[in-house]
């Protein structure tokens, strides 16, 4: 069998929808099939959840009415009028819920409530995608992801219970794909013991699709975006990118770590411990070849990868009494900033100071200065980009530096990472 990912884009106009119908009728196995929510309607429930923590809850029952209309609208457009009739009596439910959800902000933490709102647009993309494919002769069952993948209740950043969530996945995908047909569910959520929806971080919908590959032993899962496969940089930053046709899970692992927005850095894991390969693939160009990401390592020439970070804060903190930044200052350190949630992009460490790189997030950002201040002298620098080239050439480097004024540089064999202006 073989697992399929579609993410926001791919579903964001009906037209786009109607495009992956011979995608998915011409797949060669039975389907698992993945979706996240339409286009930009996550950002529009994190607006939502904003507006009504904040107290403005008649502001967010209005966004709240808005989506629904436009999910009405895309779904009649699609969908025949019977079929419409029956997937608008579950939409209209779980707009309800939504209100309902509104309406509750406030009671629990923020997290719990930011993801009982922002659950829901994978619930309304799936059930309109569902009952698309049933209406066109596709036989394909939805199925409840909160069912399937079972978490803790770190909500936002769910950590999920494999062992169990894998249990329910096949209970429930092996009679469907026995009879052939399509399981179709969603990506990013899931459920705790006492069935609260719970999310696993911003596109997390790869990751789900990767869960759901590992516990059905699928031959592979297939990523489909809107451009043919990996490329060496983000096309949307720089002119001449070249498309990777083979990396291996390790090299993807390092891409996502230095921050490419390639594929949530989860995701590979699970199909790496299972050696299913992962391919990127093109759903404007079904029959371009994309990428395939697997173990295979031995004859891959890569040519220069390159990740760009912008906004980012180099902080130098040195100590006030002229103490060495040893193991025991460095301890305390990285406590303070993993104590915070802040992840160290970049870190060097001298004799009294320790430069670190890291994601401008000026809430943290301030807590952090606040907890250092009395013990540390502190200076920073805002508005740094941290570049990182894997497979480095001096050519490449040089190119990409020109004029720029840098403030840390660090190379190992195959990595140069520096930060500049
Ligand atoms: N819809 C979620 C997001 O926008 C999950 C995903 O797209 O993977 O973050
Ligand atoms: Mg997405």
């Amino acid at each position: 069998m073989l697992v399929y990912k579609f993410g926001g884009a791919s579903i964001e106009r009906p037209e786009r929808m109607e495009a992956l119908l011979p995608i998915l009728s011409k797949a060669s196995a039975p389907l698992v099939v993945v979706v996240s929510a339409m286009g930009k309607t996550t950002n529009a429930l994190e607006a939502i959840v904003f507006a009504a923590l904040n107290g403005q809850k008649a502001d967010a029952h209005e966004k709240a009415l808005a989506l629904e209309a436009s999910h009405r609208a895309y779904a009649e457009t699609v969908l025949s009028p019977a079929a419409f009739q029956k997937a608008w009596q579950q939409m209209a439910e779980t707009f309800t819920e939504l209100q309902w959800a509104i309406d509750g902000c406030g009671e629990r933490n923020p997290d719990y409530h930011y993801d009982q709102i922002v659950c829901t647009g994978e619930l309304l993309s799936t059930r309109i995608f569902a009952a698309f494919l049933s209406d066109r002769g596709l036989a394909a069952q939805w199925a409840d992801a909160r069912d399937l993948i079972r978490t803790d209740d770190q909500f936002r950043e769910a950590k999920v219970d494999l062992d169990y969530s894998f249990v329910q996945i096949r209970k429930t995908a092996e009679p469907l794909l026995q009879a052939g047909t399509i399981l179709l569910t969603q990506g990013f959520i899931g459920a705790t013991p006492d069935n609260a929806s719970t999310t696993l971080g911003r596109e997390g919908s790869d990751y789900s699709a990767a869960l759901l590959a590992a516990a059905l032993d699928a031959q592979s899962l297939t990523i489909w975006k809107d451009v043919d496969g990996l490329q060496n940089a983000d096309p949307r930053l720089f002119d001449h990118t070249v498309k990777i046709e083979a990396i291996t899970y390790a090299e993807v692992i390092e891409m996502a770590y230095y921050g490419a927005q390639v594929i949530h850095p989860k995701t590979i894991q699970p199909l790496q411990n299972k050696g299913i390969p992962l391919h990127v693939r093109c759903f404007l160009k079904p029959e371009a070849s994309g990428t395939v990401i697997d173990q295979e390592a031995s004859s891959l020439f890569y040519p220069p990868l390159i990740i760009l970070k912008r906004n980012q804060v180099l902080l130098q903190v040195t100590t006030l009494d002229f103490s060495f930044i040893t193991e025991e200052n460095l301890s305390k350190l990285y406590r303070i900033f993993s104590e915070l949630r802040l992840k160290i992009n970049l870190l060097q460490n001298a004799a009294i100071s320790f430069v670190a790189c890291i994601d401008n997030d000026p809430e943290k950002l301030q807590h952090l200065i606040e907890v250092l201040r009395p013990h540390y002298r502190l200076l920073r620098n805002e508005e740094v980009t941290l570049l990182t080239v894997r497979h480095y050439t001096p050519e490449v480097v040089s190119t990409l530096t020109h004029n720029r004024h840098i403030l840390l540089e660090q190379k190992t064999r195959h990595t140069l990472q520096c930060v500049y202006k």
